[in-house]
């Protein structure tokens, strides 16, 4: 693949790129201490032993390393900081050796000879820097013959972190938004009511159609749980008109919740599983108020991953809803069943002046599925794209479905005070769009991602890409969808 601009990357140790760390009162708030405690060293080696208890992978993956290296070039981190620590075999050696420091008997005898090491102040500050430059995209797992998993390595270190004390800022201070307010962008509901009305306004100004964005109507038949960003944020918003336009041209009931106005989890970046729950909870709170039949959820990997892979045991069982459907289900499965049932009609000469690519959202990809047939994740999003537009073209198949590369800005990485590493943990993603741009003349990347939609909108203009060639796979369907015709 061609590199998008020599000079750009700037190769080198990324050991002093950190996020901020969260004020006292942001920790208190999610219940972990205040500052760094005084024994940190026990506590956090005693978290650990707790957790190696909890999650028997854990102690797997820290078991079974052979150091065979087909993960060494494989992580985007990696890839574009030339930092050897960011090697995932690497990355997970940094908790590696204070496990084999206090739970091994070679480590505990032979220290440094057998690989081990204390946790010392040296090594949580590494920790730090580098299990905050993993988006946990799980891309090393795929290559490596045991299935070692570095996404769970790294929030395991973060949870621990976290139990000493040492938090990051921007995390930590995004879940206590939700607890308080209901969702990330910390929107309250008199804000969240007067967006979606202007937004119907807007709508209506553009279509000549009454097209409603109900919130907190009870009985509707669908809750829609959705990133906040899709409220207001751009390009999210666009994606938001195109589920609106969905649901009114199907005819389909639905609304909106205040109480689960927010579908991402960054419980699931800090690895803490009552913080998760304790989100995930706004979701069951409000099927309880709406009482819908189904429940679809927009655009977001994360969000969708935990959705479909937790959502079950965090909040579940769903026995109050239609079993007829599957709970949750992604609003790209949903909307694709209308098209193919005909109760929608696509006009893909509506995105003629787009060649559309699509990006793999890690967390779609390697963690959840769509639909009930496997790789519906790959090929429903695609079969979507498809049926909303005329040209489009896939990016270099080592970039794609299990093998896509993170946007560089997941796992809780989206803060400015490291976009260093955000821009240049995009590369490997930017040369493949970069490449398909010069052979088949892309300009629009889809994205089913709300971070993803964030991160890539940022860094596009630093690799002299335009920001308007990312947006959402929905934001196809709305300028495609034919209103008021009948299918
Ligand atoms: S999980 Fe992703 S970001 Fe983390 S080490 Fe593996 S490839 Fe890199
Ligand atoms: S691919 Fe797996 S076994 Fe090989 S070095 Fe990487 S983590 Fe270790
Ligand atoms: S932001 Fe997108 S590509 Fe990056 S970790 Fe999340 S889902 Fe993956």
């Amino acid at each position: 693949m061609p590199r998008v601009e020599e000079g750009l990357i700037v190769k080198g140790v990324t050991a002093d790129v950190k996020p901020y760390m969260a004020k006292p009162e942001i920790q208190a708030k999610l219940g972990f201490p205040e500052t760094l405690v005084d024994n940190w060293e026990e506590a956090a080696v005693r978290k650990l032993g707790e957790l190696l208890e909890k999650y028997k992978s854990l102690q797997v993956y820290l078991d079974t390393c052979v150091r065979c290296g087909s993960c060494t070039d494989k992580c985007q981190f990696y890839l574009g900081t030339g930092d050897p620590n960011n090697m995932p075999v690497a990355r997970a050696e940094l908790l590696r050796k204070v496990y084999k420091k206090y739970f091994t008997t070679e480590g505990k005898l032979f220290g440094k000879l057998a690989g081990a090491h204390r946790l010392d102040l040296n090594v949580l500050g590494e920790w730090y820097a580098y299990f905050h430059q993993c988006s946990q995209c799980r891309r090393c797992s795929v290559f490596c013959p045991y299935g070692i998993d570095t996404a769970e390595i790294s929030m395991a270190a973060r949870e621990i972190m976290d139990s000493i004390g040492l938090g990051q800022k921007y995390v930590n201070e995004i879940i206590g938004k939700v607890h308080t307010v209901g969702n990330n962008l910390g929107m309250n509901p008199k804000a969240l009511k007067a967006t979606l009305e202007s937004t119907e306004e807007d709508l209506e100004e553009e279509t000549g159609q009454k097209i409603r964005l109900p919130l907190d109507e009870v009985g509707a038949e669908v809750l829609m749980v959705t990133p906040s960003a899709d409220f207001f944020a751009s390009p999210h918003v666009e994606s938001l008109l195109g589920y609106a336009k969905v649901f009114h041209q199907a005819g389909i009931s639905w609304t909106f919740s205040t109480a689960a106005s927010e579908a991402g989890n960054f419980g699931m970046f800090i690895g803490n599983y009552g913080q998760m729950q304790k989100v995930a909870s706004r979701v069951s709170d409000a099927i309880r108020e709406i009482k819908p039949k189904r429940l679809v959820v927009g655009e977001c990997g994360h969000a969708w991953r935990v959705a479909y892979s937790f959502w079950n045991t965090l909040i579940g069982p769903f026995d109050t809803l239609d079993p007829k459907y599957p709970s949750p289900q992604h609003i790209c499965e949903f909307t694709l069943d209308l098209v193919n049932r005909g109760a929608i009609k696509l006009d893909k000469s509506a995105n003629d002046d787009l060649t559309v690519t699509f990006h793999d959202s890690c967390n779609v990809a390697r963690g959840s599925a769509m639909g009930d047939k496997p790789g519906g994740q790959f090929t429903i999003p695609r079969d979507l794209i498809r049926a909303s537009c005329n040209k489009f073209v896939d990016m270099d198949k080592d970039t794609i479905h299990e093998k896509t590369f993170c946007c560089g800005g997941g796992g809780g990485l989206l803060s400015d005070e490291i976009l260093q590493i955000r821009i240049q943990g995009a590369m490997p993603r930017m040369q493949a769009l970069h490449s398909v741009m010069e052979s088949d003349g892309v300009n629009f990347m889809a994205l089913i991602c709300a971070i993803c939609k964030a991160q890539f909108t940022k860094i596009m203009p630093k690799y002299g890409v335009p920001m308007t060639t990312a947006g959402g796979v929905h934001q196809l369907v709305a300028r495609a969808i034919e209103l008021g015709a009948k299918a």
